[in-house]
């Protein structure tokens, strides 16, 4: 194999981007331990930011994005990843700088890959993906914190989204009572046969009182969103809950009084499943795929050709989406 497909994005004029499926050369990857011929992607919201121009997530164009990859490897320079191997890489610099899963092939650092963990297959791995993984660190941070069933209920916000959704599954997996906001009213029995105890609107979710305080009513929060949503659970949050704090759909700014600290003892987390070390990281992952799996799901994703990301990526920027979405790379 010396050619491929990908997903190239290309800058045509000032801010204009066009997305389009090309032929690249093998050769054309940059240099790397490992060569990978890519099963499955999937796509994130970061994906999507690097897919329309955003220079936050990739300096140059043209490029190929994709943070997650799951494939076979097929040659490797590294003594401990061997040809035919089945295996993982997410996160680092994939689909940002280094041309990604969004291409039948990545070639990348031996550090970057994960062995894919027993019982999971390259495209239930991607089911889960970036954002299952950021759910897992999410949930991992909140037991870590002594966050437990018993404790109380969990909020968790842009629950319909990747790492939403799957945050829900995961915690009542676990046996939490879990809340969830979303903006997709059609969208309840989606989030009940997740586990969700309660759906809660975007509005109802969004408190405009300017109050410091709110009443307490969160023992943990996985916040996918935020701005607003985000402000307003910190405020009605119990006395000692974790709120962990990951995306920024809806904004980055986040306006806050000290009080929920200094008065309820909460702590706000951050989470960066980017830089997260290797170790940790395979261990999140073998979590995943055992005892933390959600019991449905392959009802979670749905499967699209590499055709398909084009509108996939205006919907998801429109936080259209619902669950998961893999991409298949082979034909
Ligand atoms: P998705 O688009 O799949 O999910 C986001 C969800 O948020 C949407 O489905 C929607 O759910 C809700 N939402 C969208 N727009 C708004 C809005 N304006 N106000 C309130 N809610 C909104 O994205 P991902 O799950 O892939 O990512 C979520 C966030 O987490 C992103 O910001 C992403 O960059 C970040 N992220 C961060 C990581 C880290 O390591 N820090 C890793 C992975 C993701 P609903 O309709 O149900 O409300």
């Amino acid at each position: 194999m010396t050619h491929f497909k990908a997903l190239v994005v290309e800058e045509t004029g000032d801010k204009q981007f066009t997305r389009r499926i090309k032929e690249r050369a093998v050769n054309d990857l940059p240099d790397g331990d490992v060569l990978i011929r890519v099963h499955y992607s999937s796509l994130n919201y970061k994906d999507a930011l690097s897919a329309s121009g955003n220079r936050g997530v990739t300096r140059k164009y043209p490029h190929t994005p994709g943070i997650d990859a799951a494939g076979i490897v097929e040659e490797s320079r590294s003594d401990s990843i061997r040809i035919g191997e089945e295996v993982i890489v997410t996160s680092y610099d994939l689909g940002m700088n280094t041309s990604g899963g969004f291409g039948q092939y990545i070639r990348v650092p031996t550090q970057w890959i994960v062995r894919l963990p027993p019982n999971l297959s390259l495209r239930q791995s991607m089911i889960f993906g970036t954002a299952g993984f950021t759910a897992g660190m999410s949930v991992s941070r909140l037991r870590e914190n002594g966050i437990m069933p018993d404790n109380g209920e969990i909020l968790v916000t842009g629950a319909t989204g990747g790492v939403g959704s799957m945050s829900v599954a995961i915690l009542a997996k676990l046996g939490y009572s879990v809340a969830a906001v979303s903006g997709k009213r059609d969208e309840k029995a989606f989030l009940t046969e997740l586990g969700a105890k309660e759906i809660i609107s975007r509005e109802e979710a969004s408190d405009t009182s300017g109050r410091p305080l709110l009443k307490p009513r969160w023992a943990g929060v996985i916040d996918t969103v935020g701005g607003q949503i985000l402000e307003t659970a910190v405020k009605a949050a119990k006395s000692d809950a974790v709120i962990t704090c990951c995306g920024l759909v809806a904004s980055p700014n986040l306006s806050l009084t000290v009080f929920p600290f200094i008065l309820r003892g909460i702590s706000l987390v951050g989470i960066d499943s980017q830089n997260y070390p290797a170790h940790p990281r395979q261990v999140i992952w073998q979590k995943l795929a055992s005892e933390w799996r959600p019991a449905d799901l392959e009802k979670m994703a749905k499967e699209i050709s590499l055709e398909a990301l084009n509108e996939n990526i205006d919907l998801i920027l429109q936080g259209g989406q619902k669950g998961r979405v893999i991409v298949r790379l082979t034909e």
